[in-house]
């Protein structure tokens, strides 16, 4: 997952005008709030997973999926995704793992030798003392490297205190609720923002952090996980920052962001 650094950044990405929509799209008034309610939202993650095997197979291939048992590996793995892809990020992550495989040592380690381990995902230094930050904290206040009580605590009790630690915020605090915890979260990416705004759920420029909020209480529980995944390969494959490809969308018949000159 792209995560843009800092989380509350711009998205530099975005190639839209302030009504949210691709150069020479169609009225958006026409079809505005299509899929705003719930149920639609379901099928809007219907509509996305059919429109190829590649759709399906990321859904099963995202790299943070690899890690849901662990909140803390979670959390570590989107610490180093911040400004970076999940390919390179992921790399990284296995480095790190494979360089420490216990937390112990990782808490304990040089930050200058992270940092060389970690350089390919970027922001090298910043990422090595957020990671040590965190684990030093844990070891301090909990006395063991794990965030597995975060299981006992609700929704808001572990937004509030993930987003307590330096470096985190509410993007990366709701992956690891969504991921590990299969808490209600839906982290907003710049894939998710712009895809998005394209076809109505959030205003154009809206931040990272109030289209999460605003996301977050129109989708359903259950909608969460899916469709943040198929968001994301929708926004990779198809509603491109530039030049989306409106003719092969499934949701072109429905989206106010579509540059499909629409039938008379
Ligand atoms: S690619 Fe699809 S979702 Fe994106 S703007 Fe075009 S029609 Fe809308």
């Amino acid at each position: 997952m792209r995560t843009g650094q800092p989380e509350a950044g711009q998205d530099k990405d975005i190639d839209i005008k302030d009504d949210g929509n691709p150069r020479g799209n169609r009225s958006a008034s026409r079809r505005s709030g299509f899929f705003t309610s719930p149920a639609s939202l379901a099928r809007l993650r219907r509509l996305l997973r059919s429109t190829c095997d590649e759709a399906r197979k990321e859904e099963t291939d995202f790299p943070l999926l690899q890690l849901t048992a662990d909140p803390l590996a979670v959390l570590v793995a989107t610490v180093l995704s911040q400004a970076t892809n999940d390919r390179i990020s992921f790399r990284a992550y296995t480095a790190l793992r494979r360089a420490f495989p216990r937390w112990e040592d990782l808490m304990v380690a040089p930050e200058e030798k992270i940092a060389q381990i970690i350089a390919p995902a970027g922001l090298a230094g910043q990422k090595a003392h957020t990671i040590k930050a965190i684990l030093t904290r844990l070891s301090a206040e909990r006395g063991q490297l794990s965030l597995d009580f975060l299981r006992h605590l609700s929704g808001q009790e572990v937004r509030h205190h993930l987003l307590s630690f330096p470096g985190i915020g509410p993007k990366t605090a709701a992956c690891v609720q969504l991921f590990s915890l299969g808490q209600v979260a839906f982290p907003v990416d710049t894939h998710i923002r712009r895809v998005a705004a394209r076809l109505g759920l959030i205003p154009a420029k809206t931040d990272p952090a109030r289209a999460q909020a605003i996301l977050e209480k129109i989708i359903r529980p259950e909608d969460c996980l899916p469709l943040h995944l198929a968001m994301i390969g929708h926004g990779r494959r198809i509603c491109r920052p530039r030049n989306p490809r409106c003719g092969e969308c499934p949701l072109e018949p429905d989206c106010p962001g579509s540059h499909v000159p629409a039938q008379s």
